[in-house]
């Protein structure tokens, strides 16, 4: 299978590279910085020719652009995982820009790249199109409040979903938002209960069985659904 996987070089990101990678999977992995991302560069020399490293900025146009023009031949899963998150995203430190940067970075870039790579996945049978969402994206589920940019970012991105999936399940190819549970990364914390190896392998598991029945739905990391 042919994978796209963005924000690999750390993270939930690195280790469904590198779980992918294990099970026989290629992998274009898409990165900002490729000549930093050591761990995932590492990777090449166990895998040999089924890794490829790019660079990879979801927020800037041409930097998807470049990123799907070295693409050749058919994606069979696209795994929209880059994603950003403020620590002050409460209503009384929250910082618009940085709103509008997890906007740009957690919605729009997910978008971006699945339009970019449309082609790659129209020449696969019954691509799918997977993006990294949150519970706190989960408009029936705030009762807490707070997390304001983080929370809008998830929730446009559940609402991209929605469309693509009513827009692209003519075609046989199938969206879903999916979320990877609180996860020990950078991004989750020390004290988060999901190591990021468990979490991986959900996703990869959930993924693998998705039908077309499933598209525009909203998993999480162990296949249960989430309310919207
Ligand atoms: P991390 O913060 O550990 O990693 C984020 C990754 O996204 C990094 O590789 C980062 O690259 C990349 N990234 C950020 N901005 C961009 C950009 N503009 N272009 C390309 N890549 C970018 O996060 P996690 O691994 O924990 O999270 C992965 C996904 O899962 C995210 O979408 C997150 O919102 C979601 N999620 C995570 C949860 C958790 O508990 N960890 C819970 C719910 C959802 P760089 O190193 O260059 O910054």
């Amino acid at each position: 299978m042919n994978l796209v996987i963005t924000g690999a070089n750390r993270g939930i990101g690195l280790e469904l590279t590198r779980q992918s990678l294990t099970r026989g999977d290629t992998v274009h992995a898409g990165v900002r910085e490729p000549a930093q991302a050591r761990e995932l560069t590492a990777l090449v020399g166990t895998s040999g020719a089924r890794l490829h490293v790019r660079a990879l900025d979801v927020a800037r146009d041409e930097s998807v652009h470049a990123f799907a023009a070295a693409l050749t031949g058919p994606v069979d899963l696209l795994i929209n995982n880059a994603g950003r998150r403020t620590r002050t995203d409460d209503l009384e430190d929250l910082s618009l820009e940085d709103a509008l940067q997890m906007l740009q970075v957690n919605a729009l870039g997910a978008l971006r790249v699945t339009r970019a790579l449309l082609p790659r996945l129209r020449e696969a049978r019954g691509a799918k199109i997977a993006s990294l969402s949150s519970g706190l994206g989960s408009l029936s589920d705030n009762t807490s409040g707070g997390g304001y940019g983080y929370r809008m970012s998830k929730a446009a991105l559940n609402m991209a979903t929605r469309s693509l999936a009513a827009d692209l399940r003519g075609e046989g190819l199938i969206a879903v938002a999916i979320s990877p549970g609180w996860v020990q990364t950078d991004m989750g914390g020390a004290s988060a209960p999901t190591q990021v190896s468990e979490s991986a392998a959900g996703l990869l598991a959930v993924l693998d069985r998705l039908t077309l029945g499933d598209s525009g739905g909203f998993f999480d990391f162990r296949g249960q659904r989430i309310d919207w």
